[in-house]
């Protein structure tokens, strides 16, 4: 891999030229990373549209019945499930200056949060800058311009623009990532990914095996205990959650091969199981952006990305809400602001060369330590690090270091206990400083016996 990227490095200009007068800009998606753009270029004055394949914005942020593919032949992008609330506290949940309700709960459902956002699109005023039902289907380098197609999803006509700088704002959480499981056609229950899991309904009485711990593995498996005979959760997550499970949860190691009836695991045992959800995460998916990008997208990293955010060898294209293991709401802001100062010509980037040095030291601390390299997107332990250095970078307001500290005391309380976490209640006091209040009832801690009546 790192060799692909320095031949590729070989062949483009080593000259930066960023600053371009007036430039017209092209922003893909209006879910929140690209509402978040939209707000900043807004302000800044910058000629600038928005396209979005919907007829609806906010992205994975609204909730859609239907799963597999729309009314016009799209693959449904959104991944939200109907009980689905946030896994970050109210005040990491807040773009700067626009604050959720004073009434919307700790960990707010889809419904607070789809709301909110069209609250931000009206009162920043951003639906006039957004084509509805416009599907991106290349971006391409030429001439120095982007040459942007897009392809209106009902009249089927097609456009193509020029465009000096591309925000590519559609998230990462649409395209399943299926993984490989031996015997699984021969498997006689249903089979569903995470993204088009909607309801707990169809689960009730049955023996579901959920593969993956992630967030949607943990939400849906815990979710299922108050309605499904049997949860068989596969996880081999590092993470030690001392959750007191339900007594109808069950926890096992890998999946051998699934046969007609059921799951074999990497431990021998066997399950009956009649239906199995993958919780096995999403893949990066820019069909849209044309090799001359020369970016290197797989499944599971885009590379090489200064900040995670400027495309090094084309740095008038931007990739905004890829990170993750962040408060990725403030994390996507910072990035919109990062990115309006640099379309703007508020600040320079470093010199192409010192970016790549940048992007690949970070690159080989990542091998040394043995981690691959879809991790250069993870903030982790480095968040606060990385607001800093945005901020240092382009002079932009930094991101207090207490939205990192209340991730910090979010993720303890996950791993603690995942039935009551969202009974915290979390206040910013300072830039540095926050409280954490206990909202549930005293025995809540306890819960330990199986929810369903099955
Ligand atoms: P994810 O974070 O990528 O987690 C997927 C998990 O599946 C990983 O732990 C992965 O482990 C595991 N996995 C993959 N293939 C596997 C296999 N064959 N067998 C066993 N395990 C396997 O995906 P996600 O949980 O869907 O979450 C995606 C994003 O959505 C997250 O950023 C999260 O914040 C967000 N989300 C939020 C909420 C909420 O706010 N309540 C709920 C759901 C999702 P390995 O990588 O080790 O294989």
């Amino acid at each position: 891999m790192l060799l692909i990227l320095f031949v590729c490095y070989c062949q483009v200009s080593l000259v930066m030229a960023v600053s371009i007068p007036n430039p017209r800009v092209c922003v893909i998606g209006a879910g929140i990373s690209g509402l978040s753009a939209a707000r900043y270029l807004k302000a800044a004055g910058v000629n600038f549209t928005v396209l979005e394949a919907t007829r609806y914005i906010g992205g994975t942020w609204r909730y859609d019945p239907r799963v597999g593919f729309d009314d016009h032949g799209l693959p449904v992008f959104t991944s939200m499930y109907k009980d689905l609330k946030t896994n970050l506290p109210k005040p990491t949940m807040e773009l700067p200056g626009f604050p959720l309700p004073e009434d919307a709960p700790s960990f707010p459902g889809w419904k607070v949060y789809y709301e909110y956002l069209q609250s931000y699109t009206e009162h920043f005023d951003l639906k006039k800058y957004i084509k509805f039902l416009h599907h991106v289907v290349s971006v391409k380098r030429e001439e120095n311009k982007w040459k942007v197609k897009h392809k209106e999803v009902v009249t089927r006509e097609e456009f193509e623009e020029e465009y000096d700088f591309v925000i590519v704002g559609v998230g990462h959480l649409s395209k399943p990532k299926m993984p490989y499981i031996k015997g699984e056609k021969k498997f006689q229950g249903t089979i569903i990914h995470s993204h088009s899991y909607r309801i707990h309904d169809p689960y009730k009485c049955r023996r579901v095996l959920i593969i993956g711990a992630g967030p949607s593995g943990m939400d849906i498996a815990i979710a299922l205990t108050d309605v499904s005979r049997k949860v068989i959760h596969s996880r081999h997550t590092f993470i030690k959650f001392r959750t007191p499970f339900p007594k109808n949860y069950v926890k096992k190691p890998d999946v051998k091969e699934l046969n007609e009836t059921g799951a074999i695991f990497v431990d021998g045992t066997y399950e009956d199981i009649d239906d199995i959800i993958y919780c096995t995460g999403y893949e990066y998916d820019f069909p849209f952006i044309d090799e001359s990008s020369n970016l290197t997208i797989t499944k599971s990293s885009v590379t090489p990305l200064h900040k995670n955010v400027v495309n090094i060898y084309q740095p008038t294209m931007v990739m905004l809400g890829l990170v993750v293991r962040a408060c990725f709401v403030v994390a996507l802001d910072a990035q919109a602001r990062y990115t309006t100062g640099l379309i703007t010509g508020n600040f320079s980037l470093p010199s192409q060369e010192e970016m790549m040095a940048e992007w690949q030291k970070k690159y080989l601390s990542l091998r040394a330590q043995g981690r691959p390299l879809s991790h250069m997107h993870s903030l982790g332990g480095n968040e606060d690090q990385y607001y800093a250095e945005l901020t240092e970078e382009s002079g932009i307001e930094r991101v207090p270091p207490v939205m990192f500290k209340i991730r910090a005391s979010d993720t303890r309380a996950i791993v603690d206990n995942l039935l009551t976490y969202r009974h915290y209640s979390y206040k910013v006091l300072d830039s540095e400083h926050f409280t954490r209040t206990w909202e549930g009832n005293e025995n809540e801690h306890e819960r330990n016996k199986s929810f369903s009546n099955c």
